[in-house]
């Protein structure tokens, strides 16, 4: 029988992807009745594991009142309550929440308050973002501009803007080619080069992932690296922007991923596990001084999408937290990560494949090379990290792409399960990954 034209575009046009009838837990089960154990939570994000009742409940009290209010009209009830929570989560308080609809308008919200706030001080010229080459900070225009994930980036990069990127903190290939012996932080140092080479009266902000994900898979900082960088961002008036759309909300085994560095961010960009993937919900937060110079001028952050603040999405972040703090999900990130860290090292001692295991809490990766000595990596060609994204899928395990070295010329996958999982859980997972692993060499 003649297949029925498609109207959906999907990731790839012409494949065929299973349609998921329901989830619960950590596992999804498609409409054909196959299981799959969802080990990188979707894209980092679902983080409190599916079809949890408590928030469905929590869905539909707030359907039962007000679906949609529009923010230049009206506040609501959810929306104050969670940018109150949010700030009150962070260990030093005093943050005020811009809510948007997914990490990519986060991070961007976040770039046009930085550039506001000079510019609220008549100092326009302070516009540019600095970034970090191997970062992903989104895929609209101006959040694609302050990222250096390179096949992202690849079809647009005559409307993007030219945004100055400096060395990221990649150990395992250290960009400045130093050792962790004789380590310096000569990557922190890179960012005091290009203020000077810029000049600091061009410049409102430095983005940086605390731990980066997609463009380089769960790559950890060296210690004193983040507090170098808040000092250099101080010493030149340059505001810090933590982007903590994956690291953010517990993922770490800390609510922010930036306690891990002890660092407190200007701003903050959250998204993904806020609502875990129950609604669209995104925030840019920002620090009473950030916000000072435009609630003394304008009073008007220029932003705002039509479903910004959504009190349907706002009561699910609500209940989501309130998740997290009932069942001790940060505790359990914490915990479930040391032991799924210690089982993937142990494949690393069965597959030579495997170059480095890495990670914090359950954000975890590995990076895949042709030579472990040597830390080759494999032919782009050979399109290693799909082929066991591919052969995991058909073994109904889920584990998510990143890109792997510094101009994402490497192979490497992020492992993420929901806080929710097992001990049990957790070992049937890494079975299936050491199967898929050892099929594909
Ligand atoms: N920032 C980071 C660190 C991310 O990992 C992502 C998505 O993967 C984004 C921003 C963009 O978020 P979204 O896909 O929700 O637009």
């Amino acid at each position: 029988m003649e297949r029925e034209r498609e109207h959906l575009i999907k990731p790839v046009l012409g494949r065929h992807y299973p349609a998921i009838a329901y989830g619960k837990g950590v596992f999804l089960y498609d409409d054909a009745g196959k299981k799959y154990l969802d080990a990188s939570s979707g894209a980092v994000t679902a983080s409190i594991g599916h079809g949890v009742q408590e928030i469905a409940e929590a869905m539909q009290e707030q359907a039962g009142k007000v679906s949609f209010v529009y923010r230049s009209q009206f506040t609501s009830e959810p929306a104050e309550q969670l940018a109150k929570k949010l700030s009150d989560l962070t260990p030093g308080g005093d943050y005020w929440s811009f809510f948007v609809n997914s990490g990519s308008e986060a991070t961007e919200t976040a770039m046009k308050i930085a550039i506001q706030h000079w510019q609220e001080q008549g100092r326009p010229s302070k516009h540019r973002i600095i970034s970090r080459r191997m970062s992903y900070h989104g895929i609209t225009l101006g959040a694609l501009s302050m990222s250096g994930h390179v096949l992202r980036r690849r079809r647009f990069v005559p409307l993007l803007e030219d945004f100055p990127v400096v060395a990221p903190p990649y150990c395992y290939r250290c960009p400045l080619r130093q050792t962790p012996a004789a380590c310096g932080l000569a990557c922190a140092d890179d960012l005091d080069a290009a203020v000077k080479r810029i000049g600091a009266e061009h410049i409102a902000a430095f983005i940086a992932e605390p731990i980066i994900g997609a463009a380089g898979g769960a790559v950890v900082p060296p210690d004193g690296y983040y507090e170098k960088i808040k000092a250099i961002c101080e010493r030149h008036e340059i505001l810090f922007i933590a982007d903590e759309v994956m690291t953010g909300i517990a993922r770490t085994g800390e609510m922010f991923g930036m306690q891990h560095f002890g660092v407190e961010p200007d701003l903050i960009a959250l998204g993904k596990g806020m609502s875990a993937g129950y609604t669209p919900m995104a925030a840019a937060m920002a620090k009473d001084h950030v916000m000072a110079p435009i609630l003394q001028g304008s009073r008007s952050v220029m932003s705002g999408h039509t479903y910004s603040a959504n009190p349907q999405s706002a009561a699910v972040s609500l209940a989501v937290l309130a998740y997290i703090d009932k069942h001790g999900l940060v505790q359990a990130a914490q915990n479930q990560g040391a032991l799924l860290l210690e089982r993937l090292r142990q494949l690393a001692d069965r597959h030579v494949i495997i170059g480095d295991v890495r990670g914090e809490g359950l954000l975890t990766a590995i990076e895949f090379v042709a030579d472990r000595q040597s830390k080759h990596p494999f032919p782009p060609e050979l399109g290693v990290t799909n082929k066991i994204i591919d052969l995991a899928f058909q073994k109904g395990l889920l584990v998510y792409p990143a890109a792997g070295g510094v101009d994402g010329d490497g192979d490497a996958i992020i492992i993420a399960p929901p806080l929710t999982i097992t001990d049990e859980e957790l070992e049937l997972l890494v079975g299936l990954l050491d199967e898929t692993i050892r099929e594909v060499t």
